[in-house]
């Protein structure tokens, strides 16, 4: 079934993103992280792709797996950048045949090795033109989108975001994913401003558990997100006085505060990025009883 209709009919849910080990003798522990999250019962499990390292030909197994074995709804992320109609339509016949009905549509980043890399010299230039592609090539599919509640990184103004977050849902993105955010006005105002524009799709926030100070600075310094002043200031306090445990206490606290706060203020639903770690992903969904 498409995530958007699901949405409609379990609001409200809670999702789950995951990224593909790269090495297969760890994939038994990482189905087991998956199986013990099953106890929230998400509404759809999103699987990274290309992303940090993660091949493609990975991702393409645990979602299937998630579907043929372990009864999860997948939702596959697929980046454009560098790929052909052929390898998107291999990749979006091997999900149909799987039984996966869902893509999360993605540019993709610049790769690392190339410098001044053009996305103008690429068959695929931006993610509108993937989803346009799968809309006309493979009609049904299910295809989410991604969206950049403080804006992305690259665009020149906040105006010039929202006009192509706009034609993005226009060209057939039937729901938004949200880059991670720490402070749930932007998540709010964002989804009025797309509102105001006639973009009225579901609007799925994206909330990171903080469960450890490295790893959150790693995070934010990839995709661009930035955290309240007075929230890190808290976590290096936490850190100083009681260690990664004082930490990782804060991290979920604050996760499942900023959760519960999206779900009061009427979003659908909320995504949360696992790490594929099972433990602070299993307090937040229980404290929020799922
Ligand atoms: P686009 O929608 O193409 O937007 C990119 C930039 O181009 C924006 O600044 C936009 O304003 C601008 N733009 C869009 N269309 C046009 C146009 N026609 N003309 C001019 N400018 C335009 N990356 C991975 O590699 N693998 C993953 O699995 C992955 N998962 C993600 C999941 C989520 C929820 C999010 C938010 C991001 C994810 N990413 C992933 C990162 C993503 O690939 C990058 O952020 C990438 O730089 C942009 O992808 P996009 O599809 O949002 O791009």
């Amino acid at each position: 079934m498409k995530i958007v209709d699901l949405i409609e009919k379990n609001k409200p849910f809670i999702s789950l993103e995951f990224f593909p080990p790269k090495d297969k003798e760890s994939w038994p522990a990482f189905f087991e992280v998956v199986e013990k999250l099953k106890v929230l019962n998400p509404l759809f499990a999103s699987v990274t792709y290309g992303a940090g390292g993660g091949t493609q030909s990975n991702s393409l197994e645990i979602v299937k797996q998630m579907k043929q074995d372990m009864g999860v709804e997948p939702l596959a992320h697929l980046t454009c950048v560098g790929a052909t109609p052929e390898n998107i339509s291999y990749f979006i016949n091997s999900l149909r045949e799987a039984g996966v009905e869902n893509i999360l549509a993605l540019r993709g980043d610049a790769p690392k090795d190339v410098e001044d890399f053009d996305f103008n010299t690429q068959v695929f230039k931006q993610g509108s033109d993937l989803v346009t592609y799968v809309n006309d090539q493979h009609p049904g599919m299910g295809i989410g989108v991604a969206g950049y509640p403080e804006a992305h990184l690259e665009s020149p103004s906040i105006k010039e975001d929202f006009k192509w977050m706009k034609y993005k849902v226009d060209e057939g993105g039937q729901f938004i994913l949200t880059q991670l955010f720490f402070d749930n006005r932007v998540y709010f105002d964002f989804c009025e401003r797309l509102s105001e524009m006639g973009i009225n799709v579901p609007v799925i926030p994206g909330v990171l558990p903080i469960m450890s100070l490295k790893s959150a600075k790693f995070i934010l310094s990839l995709c661009g997100a930035t955290i309240p002043g007075k929230y890190l200031s808290a976590l290096e306090k936490a850190h100083a006085d009681g260690g990664d445990e004082a930490v990782y206490r804060l991290g979920i606290d604050y996760a499942t505060k900023q959760a519960q706060g999206l779900l009061d203020g009427g979003a659908p639903g909320v995504h949360l990025y696992t790490l594929n770690r099972a433990k602070a992903c299993l307090e937040i969904g229980q404290a929020l009883k799922f």
